[in-house]
């Protein structure tokens, strides 16, 4: 999943996305609850119509955020107090809040309000941090299956599934009220068909546990008696030696159930998403393809290349041969190197098309190698 901050991923259209192959963009609640805000965004229908996007996206819960921009927040049993980094306004984000807002931006698959350990940590902070991760993970799921309907998808988008079962109860009575002519019955029952085919809104999960196997394996199963239909792994990419964070998540994806989605959030290069892929992670979020595209560091076939170096100035040969990316079909690495040393905008969408195309044509690898093309 390509990362859509603060409804864009930066640099990079909708229309260039699709053409990536992108099938679904991670939303920062955070970001889009400071900016434009919660209402402007449910007004507009959602971030789906706002942002002209109809494929899927995923938000976070804006814990990570809070966690890690906010040096001056405030945790509570009850939520989080914080600044914002925009303005220094103060808010609060509790479960119950986190849910609405990501209800009220309406992508398909949602996250728990969680608390991302900080690292490192002694292993009584952990076990409270985890304790405490599963007591908000309860909280969001209430909260949620009793506001799940207030999703704002329009008539752009299928209604939810508990509209559905208001209408049903009102098809019910409808039916009931009487003298309905054939036609008319059959007419309301295709209506009711439709409305069936529909769904709401997924909450996932997420195990915490920092780098304690055992706290790990305990949040994974607790979690999963809370019932959700996925899983993520959180706090992890968070400044530990890498060969900790790979012992980390496959411990912990052996107490996950395999037939529900297992999201890896956070991570990482094109190596690691396909080492964790092959280790049966199913989703994976991550900046760094567009960031460090940005600052001209480029993923190709051949190792890292870093465009902004002067002996790229006369390379006439593609960014990447084996790509088949836009970019590296049409640009030379000295023109892409030029573009970055002139600070031009061009080269930061072009690097991040580069990039992403990378990223996405990794994953198509691994899914042939394992035989799910999907
Ligand atoms: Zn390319």
């Amino acid at each position: 999943m390509p990362v859509g901050t603060v409804g864009s991923v930066k640099g990079v259209s909708q229309d260039v996305l699709e053409q990536l192959g992108v099938q679904i963009l991670l939303g920062n609640t955070y970001h889009l609850y400071l900016r434009p805000g919660l209402d402007v965004v449910r007004r507009m229908g959602g971030l789906h119509r706002f942002m002209g996007w109809d494929r899927a996206i995923l938000t976070d819960s804006g814990g990570f955020q809070v966690f890690s921009l906010n040096d001056l927040r405030k945790v509570t049993e009850e939520g989080v107090t914080f600044r914002s980094h925009l303005d220094g306004s103060t808010h609060f984000l509790s479960p119950e809040r986190a849910m609405e807002i990501q209800i009220g931006l309406g992508a398909d698959i949602i996250m728990a309000f969680d608390e991302c350990t900080e690292h490192p940590a002694d292993r009584e902070r952990v076990r409270e941090s985890m304790e405490m991760t599963l007591r908000w993970a309860a909280r969001s799921k209430k909260y949620f299956e009793e506001h799940k309907e207030e999703v704002p998808w329009g008539d752009s988008r299928q209604p939810s599934a508990v509209s559905f079962q208001k209408h049903q109860v009102a098809s019910d009575q409808w039916l009931v009220a009487g003298n309905r002519t054939v036609d008319e019955k059959t007419n309301h029952q295709s209506l009711i068909t439709r409305h069936s085919a529909i769904a709401t809104q997924a909450l996932f999960g997420i195990v915490q546990g920092s780098m304690d196997r055992e706290l790990r394996r305990e949040s994974a199963l607790r979690t999963i008696e809370i019932d959700f239909p996925g899983y993520a792994i959180g706090g992890l990419s968070v400044g530990e030696p890498r060969e900790l964070t790979r012992e980390i998540v496959e411990s912990t994806l052996e107490h996950l159930p395999a037939d529900k989605p297992r999201y890896l959030m956070g991570v990482g290069t094109p190596e690691e998403i396909a080492l964790y892929a092959r280790m049966g992670i199913d989703m994976m979020d991550c900046v760094l393809p567009t960031r460090a595209a940005r600052h001209g560091l480029l993923f190709t076939s051949e190792g890292r290349i870093s465009i902004k170096q002067a002996r790229y100035a006369e390379d006439q040969s593609a960014l990447d041969p084996e790509c088949e990316c836009s970019v590296c079909r049409r640009y030379s690495r000295a023109y892409l190197r030029h573009l970055y040393a002139a600070n031009e905008i061009l080269a930061q969408v072009l690097n991040s098309i580069h990039n992403l195309h990378f990223y996405m044509e990794t994953m198509r690898r691994v899914r042939e190698e394992m035989g799910t093309s999907h």
